[in-house]
This record gives structure tokens, C-alpha cells and sequence, in this order.
């Protein structure tokens, strides 16, 4: 929920039109949980989540390394505080040049998950490390990456055995699991996989360092989640379980988690109304849609809290969509949202837990209307 700070933020500047509003302490709070829960693990902040130069500021400032995915972001990064040591360039899909550019800012780790890559990285970044990403199913997940990114574990052997002979350093595996992941069992798998990559190569000689955990750590929306303590403590089960006392250098990629939870929307309903008289669904239409920086509730994957001033009213199941002028500009249908019977047009909302995923995802100017715009306090 929104903090006192963001709060009085709002009451005080009134800014108009929708924005986020980021409150810092609680990405602070939500660092030094993952330090607790992950003592031993490197955490690399998915800068993608978002990329707010007070925040990679701080996080800097904490000791955070950062999981990047363009140069663009490798420069934020570094921008922000951070030396080449502590930033991965974790994009399975890189141009050549833009590898050769990392290489030149220092970079020296990269995911893979293709021989072709692989190649690619040896050209443009001579002896750097790399890991190479397994898949997953993304089951458990309410934003599965499933089938996009990663390769079976048995061609993850052959990518890192390639790298090898090319003189790269075969650092370790990667995998995530889907973003917003709520089973806490879902590292199990992978880290059996990840385990079974080290075996194999290690057979030949080649002794992997590291395994990279990932993201999908979750925030908070409708539904409780578990805490970080316990990913941790799942986590942490599942390593020893499968590297014994050998244990590896483990990194972490919170994104949704570490900031999540940290931001809240502020926005004006627009319009209610209905299609027909004997309707009895509303529609309610918000001046932020999936064009303006709520693109995650695409097919209803992600479903944010919203406040109203009248939430202590009766409610009743709404529609709810953006202001623009597409038809796929809906947020709940199938699933409608209920809402106030006395949410008036003009009213104020609160769309929570929209720190990660709202201000990169917003269209530039589609119908006119401004990016989201984004206030860090
Ligand atoms: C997006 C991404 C993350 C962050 O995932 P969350 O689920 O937001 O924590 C981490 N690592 C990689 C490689 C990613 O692409």
C-alpha cells in the first residue's frame, strides 16, 4: 500500500494528469531483505524493472550490482555509481557491436544461451566470463518469460564448452523462473539442472564458478505473498540439496521485487458508463491504460490493488480501461474489477504496487498522451 510519504507527496504537489510515485525507503528495505535472505548471494538489480537514475543511485549506494540488457542501460548503470565489476550484460540477444561496447566500458560477464552468441561474445569481448541460461517452464508464474530465452541443459553444456575452446571463461549457468513467481519450489528444478550443467562439464576439466538465480521474486498485488525470508530459505534448500557443501558464487536479478511494492499510480477516472440501459456492468475508463504504462495487465496477468476514497461503499463488478483509442486498450473484462457504486467521474485512484514495469513499458505519445510520468521522493 501507497506510504505516508507517497502520500503526503500527493496531497502536497497535486500533480496532475497519472504518474508513479516511487518511495525510496522502501526499495532500501526491500535490499537489505534480500541481503538477509540471501547472504551469500551477489544481487544484480534488473535495471529493467526500472531504471530511475535516484534509484540505481541508491542501490549504487547499498553495494548493488546490476543485471543490464542494452548499452544504454550498461551507461545508467555505471552512471549511477557503479564500476564495470559489478554489471552483467545479461541479454541472451546482444549485437556484436553492442558487445564490443561493453567490452570497452569494462563488461566482463555475459549470458548466453546459443553457440551462435557465444561466437559473438569471443569476437567482441576476447576472455570475458560467461553463463549460459537454461530453460524453464515459468510455471507458477503470473509473467511466465518461459520459451523465449534460454536452451535444454544439454546443449547449455555444448555453449559452454564452445565458449571454452574460444578462450572465453565458462563461468556458470542462469535461469529464471517467471516473474512474479509464487511457488517457492520453482528454483528446485532449475538448480537441479544447473547442477547436472557443472557435473557434466566438469568431467571434461571445465569447472563452472556460478549459478545466476534469477528474478521472480514477487510484490505484493491482491494476494499475499511469501516473504523474501522464505525464498531464501527454499532457495538455499535446494542448493545444498544439489551442490552438497560445494557450493557455488550465486547471484540473484530482483526486479519486480526489489521495487514493486515501492511505487503507487496516481489517476482520475475519466468516464462511467454503460452499452446499454440493463447493463449492469459499468464501465470505468482511467486517464492510464495498457498504453500508458500498465501493459502487464495484458491477458489479466498482473492485477493491481486499487484505491478509492470511497472504498468503504458498496461494490460492483466494472470493466476497467484506458483512455486511448484501441479496443485492446482494456484492463479487466473477463475478470472485472469490482469497484465503488459511488465512484463518481473526476475521483481520484490508486493503482498499487506499480514500481516495476509501468514507466518503461509507456508508449512514447500514442493519441497524444505524455509518457508516464515518474516521481522518485
Ligand atoms: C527481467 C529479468 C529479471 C527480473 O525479473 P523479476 O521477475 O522482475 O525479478 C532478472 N533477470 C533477467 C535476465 C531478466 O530478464
Amino acid at each position: 500500500m501507497a506510504t505516508q510519504r507517497v502520500l503526503d507527496f500527493l496531497a502536497t504537489r497535486r500533480p496532475s494528469g497519472p504518474c508513479l510515485v516511487v518511495d525510496l525507503d522502501v526499495v532500501a528495505d526491500n535490499f537489505h531483505a534480500f541481503e538477509k535472505a540471501l547472504p551469500e548471494s551477489k544481487i544484480y538489480y534488473a535495471v529493467k524493472a526500472n531504471p530511475a537514475p535516484e534509484i540505481l543511485r541508491m542501490l549504487a549506494g547499498l553495494g548493488s550490482s546490476f543485471d543490464t540488457a542494452s548499452v544504454a542501460e550498461i551507461e545508467m548503470a555505471l552512471d549511477a555509481g557503479a564500476t564495470p565489476d559489478r554489471i552483467s550484460f545479461g541479454n541472451t540477444i546482444k549485437k556484436e557491436r553492442d558487445v564490443a561496447r561493453a567490452f570497452e566500458l569494462g563488461i566482463d560477464l555475459y549470458a548466453v544461451d546459443s553457440v551462435e552468441e557465444v561466437e559473438k561474445v569471443a569476437r567482441a569481448a576476447p576472455g570475458a566470463r560467461v553463463f549460459c541460461r537454461v530453460l524453464t517452464d515459468g510455471e507458477g508464474a503470473e509473467w511466465p518469460l518461459s520459451r523465449k530465452f534460454g536452451c535444454v541443459p544439454a546443449m547449455a553444456v555444448d555453449v559452454l564448452r564452445h565458449a571454452n575452446r574460444l578462450g572465453l571463461a565458462a563461468y556458470g549457468v542462469s535461469f529464471h523462473v517467471g516473474s512474479q513467481q509464487t511457488d517457492l519450489g520453482a528454483w528446485d528444478k532449475a538448480l537441479g539442472d544447473a547442477k547436472a550443467v557443472f557435473a557434466r562439464l566438469a568431467e571434461e576439466g571445465i569447472l563452472l564458478k556460478m549459478v545466476n538465480m534469477g528474478g521472480g521474486f514477487p510484490t505484493r498485488y491482491l494476494k499475499d505473498v511469501p516473504t523474501a525470508q522464505a525464498y531464501g530459505q527454499a532457495i538455499f534448500q535446494s542448493l545444498s540439496k544439489h551442490f552438497g557443501n560445494r557450493l557455488p558464487e550465486t547471484i540473484i536479478e530482483p526486479g519486480r521485487g526489489m521495487v514493486g511494492n515501492a511505487g503507487t499510480i496516481k489517476s482520475e477516472v475519466v468516464l462511467i458508463s454503460k452499452k446499454a440501459d440493463n447493463d449492469n456492468v459499468r464501465w470505468v475508463f482511467l486517464d492510464i491504460g495498457k498504453f500508458g504504462g500498465l501493459a502487464e495487465t495484458m491477458d489479466e496477468a498482473i492485477r493491481y490493488p486499487i484505491v478509492t476514497t470511497r472504498d468503504g461503499d458498496e461494490k460492483a463488478p466494472c470493466v476497467l480501461a484506458g483512455p486511448t483509442c484501441d479496443s485492446a486498450d482494456v484492463m479487466y473484462e473477463k475478470t472485472p474489477y469490482p469497484l465503488p457504486l459511488t465512484l463518481t467521474i473526476g475521483d481520484e485512484v490508486l493503482i498499487e504496487g506499480t514500481g516495476a514495469y509501468t514507466t518503461t513499458y509507456a508508449s512514447v505519445a500514442f493519441n497524444g498522451f505524455e509518457p508516464l510520468r515518474s516521481y522518485v521522493i
